[in-house]
């Protein structure tokens, strides 16, 4: 089988594939393997210049102002608007997507630049906080919101535009610059969008994208004022490690392992139809997949027998603008040899596949839509991130053991619970470890930017959406002013003298001390 990935012509110069300078990428297409294009590394010298660059150009994309920001990113929603055919040709080609998934990104990021067009000012607004003790009653206390002036953003390939536009939209929109790293498997519709930021719409000098692995998001990590990184826990923690030698703030937003929980009282045809779908969109490939599945035994057999005959009926292939296909390729050889090992883990443990279970023949690379039933927590396939069009079930006793189980894991990104009514699985959601949970649903609190998105224990530190998406790409910086004429020396400067002393001892006590005798010291 022919590989489709994206490799490098020369050796790497660190241990996890990282770029020597001179380099390049050869971008494949997933679905038969063959090689797109190739596109040169960027040098750590490179990441730097571009980084100056921007660097130079962000304190007047401040100064334009919330507004001024604003229209520019409405220049790009309206851009991508025009462009969204070719943007998800572009898009289809690297990643293996099906049509309908892929033509579903840049549509969201209009959004992302409508919700944070709408409501970063309010997030972003100055605050003017009242003076807690007398004393300060003189000051007018003010905190404002600055930016970081340049944001990296470091993206993975299983939504290529979502996952690097959805943190540089508001970054740009709070007056930060950006420089985007994409994954080295699909960084051509990174590259598009900024070439239509930059050649189409004329847009200011504060973005642009840098091409390569390991040595580049190392280089841009150490140039940066903030880190925005999306990707597996393993990356991040290196990125983590990395950005404390220049003491660079992070947000990571990591792998997951959904779990999904069916109580006996659910609707079972939602329950179904919901767990395909999370379990399978985008071939399994998104970091809030259904990757584990617990039903309660009086359903079971009926659930797992339901959802394996829908998944058998899925239809996998490559779709040009025709929308007659469900489920695409993998979009990396290395994913689908985790996928492959994970179903054999489970197979030689005792789980039955009662659907798919094998890689598909021929040149690409595809994994065939799989049922697992009978799993338990001796398998991968239920502890370790599959990311791939896998859902295996398990049989649990109740819903405590439900919930049990799906906390029993080093992962928190989010998860779904199906029962009969919506107070039911807002209880439940309230006992289980994760950022984010949806009640007789999946996946669709990422689509709700009005919450925030992030990972809990290790999916991740940060949070994206709501104003959390924003307000961490700024800084409080607090000003403190007078509010009125003020003597030529404060109570607390020098010289110390014993009278002043026992003023400000006794002033302290009657700030400080609650009750009227203790105020008063009797
Ligand atoms: P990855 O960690 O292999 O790579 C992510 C990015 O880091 C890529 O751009 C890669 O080139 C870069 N990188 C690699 N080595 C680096 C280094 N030493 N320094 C700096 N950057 C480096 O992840 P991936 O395989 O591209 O993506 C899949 C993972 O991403 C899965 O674990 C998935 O769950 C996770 N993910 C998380 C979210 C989320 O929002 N929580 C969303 C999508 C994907």
């Amino acid at each position: 089988m022919e590989s489709a990935s994206a490799t490098q012509n020369a050796p790497s110069a660190s241990g996890n594939g990282a770029s020597a300078e001179g380099t390049s990428i050869e971008v494949h297409r997933p679905v038969d393997g063959s090689t797109i294009r190739s596109i040169p590394v960027d040098s750590p010298q490179r990441v730097a210049e571009v980084v100056g660059r921007v660097r130079a150009a962000q304190a007047e994309w401040e100064s334009i102002g919330f507004t001024g920001r604003r229209r520019w990113l409405e220049r790009l929603r309206d851009w991508m608007i025009d462009n969204e055919p070719q943007l998800a040709d572009v898009m289809q080609e690297e990643t293996g997507k099906v049509r309908a998934e892929a033509e579903a990104e840049a549509p969201f990021l209009s959004g992302t630049i409508n919700y944070y067009g709408e409501h970063g000012k309010e997030f972003l607004a100055e605050e003017t906080p009242t003076p807690h003790i007398l004393p300060l009653k003189v000051k007018r206390l003010r905190i404002v919101y600055r930016p970081y002036p340049v944001v990296g953003v470091i993206s993975p390939w299983n939504f290529p535009l979502i996952l690097a536009f959805d943190d540089a939209i508001p970054a740009l929109l709070a007056g930060c610059a950006v420089v985007i790293k994409p994954s080295e498997f699909t960084p051509l519709s990174t590259m598009e969008m900024v070439r239509g930021w930059k050649e189409e719409i004329g847009g200011p000098d504060v973005l642009d994208v840098v091409n390569g692995i390991g040595e580049t998001g190392g280089a841009l990590v150490d140039e940066v004022d903030f880190v925005q990184f999306t990707g597996s826990d393993r990356t991040g923690k290196v990125v983590m490690k990395r950005a404390a030698d220049t003491l660079t703030p992070v947000s990571l937003e990591l792998g997951g392992k959904d779990p999904l929980i069916v109580l006996r009282d659910a609707d079972l045809d939602r329950a179904v139809n919901a767990t395909a779908t999370g379990g399978l969109a985008n071939t399994g490939q998104i970091c809030m997949s259904i990757e584990r599945v617990y039903v309660e035994e009086p359903i079971y057999d009926e659930f797992v027998g339901r959802l394996s005959e829908q998944v058998r009926k899925l239809r996998q292939g490559r779709d040009e603008r025709s929308y007659d296909a469900d489920v695409g390729a993998m979009t990396t050889p290395a994913q689908a040899q985790i996928v492959a090992d994970h179903v054999d883990d489970a197979r030689s443990k005792g789980a039955r596949v009662l659907t798919g279970g094998n890689r598909k023949e021929g040149p690409g690379d595809w994994y065939e839509p799989t049922v697992i039933a009978d799993a338990d927590h001796s398998m991968k396939v239920m502890t370790d991130e599959t990311f791939g069009p896998v859902i295996p079930v398990m049989k649990v006793q109740d819903a405590d053991e439900a919930v049990r189980m799906a906390n029993d894991s080093r992962y928190g990104l989010s998860a779904s619970v199906f029962t009969g009514t919506s107070s039911d699985g807002e209880a439940i959601a309230r006992r289980i470890e994760a950022g984010a949970v949806n009640v007789n649903d999946v996946l669709t609190t990422y689509f709700a930017m009005g919450v925030p998105m992030g990972g809990w224990k290790d999916s991740g530190i940060g949070f994206r959406h709501a104003s959390y998406g924003i307000k961490k790409f700024v800084r409080p910086e607090s000003i403190v002013a007078p509010r009125m004429k003020q003597g030529k020396r404060d109570p607390l400067w020098f010289p110390y003298t014993s009278a002043r002393r026992k003023l400000i001892n006794r002033a302290n006590r009657f700030i400080n001390a609650r009750g009227l005798r203790n105020r008063l010291g009797l």
